[in-house]
């Protein structure tokens, strides 16, 4: 291995992977001037579209992130920002609070409930050997190929990448993040059928890593260049954060904060608790009149309750996301 991985890292990150194997990690949002690859398009479902991509480590440590959003239509906008739960399932975030609140409700609610819960994704740094759309691009300068970008996938393209990390018998291991003798996952998207509202998803089920190593650059020099592109994905991460007063607006706009607005005051404002402990600060508000509500906070930590009862899957809601975004 070369100077780019750090093997105590990785182990500790390749463990993280094989315990997540066990536990089925659920759903998750943003913005920013980061340079993203722009999602891959599915082929058809008969010819999958094919990319490949190097992996990397991130800058300090670590090597591909996840985090939790938000993402849904308000009037005309589509919103996506991070979920604060990505920080720990201790925090308080207003949007998951409501998603509880409304699951408790009558089937609108449980729409709406749907509609804002969290969901999970990942980035990562990666460095693109090949994109199958440069072919129709005129101009060299805005060719991928070749460039470093930040890619989001959803959690069906991170249990192939997670498959290689825990396999110790068959997967490349560490050697998916080398820069310099590393395998290019081989990204093969082809379409789902069409579902009974005649929409296309992608299908991931493909995909694969290269049988042969490569380098990302010819010379050291190159490659020291590209990996010194590479972002910091803490910090691109927190940069979906949504701002305090933004989080007002919206859950005033989506009329949530009648519900919402107190526990939201008290806990981020600090209006009537200056406490510390946001666990503590949420028990304090589980005195509600209406007997329809379930307590704010008696299950801090636990996924939302009805979420098997949503009709849309994670990987929906993940492609819907976006083609939004590609707007
Ligand atoms: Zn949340």
């Amino acid at each position: 291995m070369s100077k780019w991985l750090k093997k105590d890292s990785y182990e500790m990150f390749a463990d993280k992977k094989s315990k997540e194997v066990e536990k089925n990690s659920a759903a998750v949002g943003g913005g920013g001037f980061y340079k993203k690859w722009k999602n891959p398009q599915m082929g058809t479902t008969e010819k999958a579209k094919e990319y490949k991509v190097r992996l990397l480590p991130d800058v300090e440590s670590g090597f591909y992130k996840d985090y939790l959003y938000h993402g849904f239509m308000s009037g005309e906008i589509f919103h996506y920002f991070l979920c604060e739960k990505s920080f720990g399932m201790d925090h308080f975030c207003p949007w998951c609070e409501a998603t509880k609140m409304l699951y408790q409700g009558n089937e609108s609610d449980k729409r709406k409930a749907n509609d804002y819960k969290r969901k999970q994704r990942f980035v990562s740094n990666i460095f693109i050997a090949e994109d199958p759309r440069d072919v129709e691009v005129k101009d060299d300068k805005y060719k991928v190929g070749g460039t470093l970008r930040l890619y989001e996938f959803p959690a069906t393209v991170e249990s192939k990448i997670k498959n290689e990390i825990t396999d110790t018998d068959q997967g490349y291991g560490m050697s998916i993040f080398e820069p310099e003798s590393g395998y290019d996952f081989i990204l093969k998207v082809k379409a789902k059928p069409k579902d009974k509202n005649g929409k296309e998803w992608p299908d991931y089920g493909d995909s694969m890593f290269a049988r042969r190593p490569s380098p990302i650059a010819d010379t050291e020099d190159d490659i020291e260049k590209l990996m010194g592109e590479r972002v910091n994905l803490d910090e691109y991460i927190k940069s979906l954060k949504l701002s305090m007063e933004d989080h007002e607006k919206l859950l005033k706009a989506e009329m949530l904060w009648d519900d919402i607005g107190n526990t939201f005051d008290k806990i981020w404002k600090g209006k009537t608790t200056p406490t510390i402990d946001p666990v503590a600060a949420l028990e304090e508000t589980v005195v509600q009149p209406e007997s329809t509500r379930t307590q704010i906070g008696n299950d801090i930590g636990q996924e939302t309750p009805n979420d098997e009862t949503s009709t849309i899957s994670v990987d929906e809601t993940d492609a819907l996301l976006e083609e939004l975004q590609d707007l």
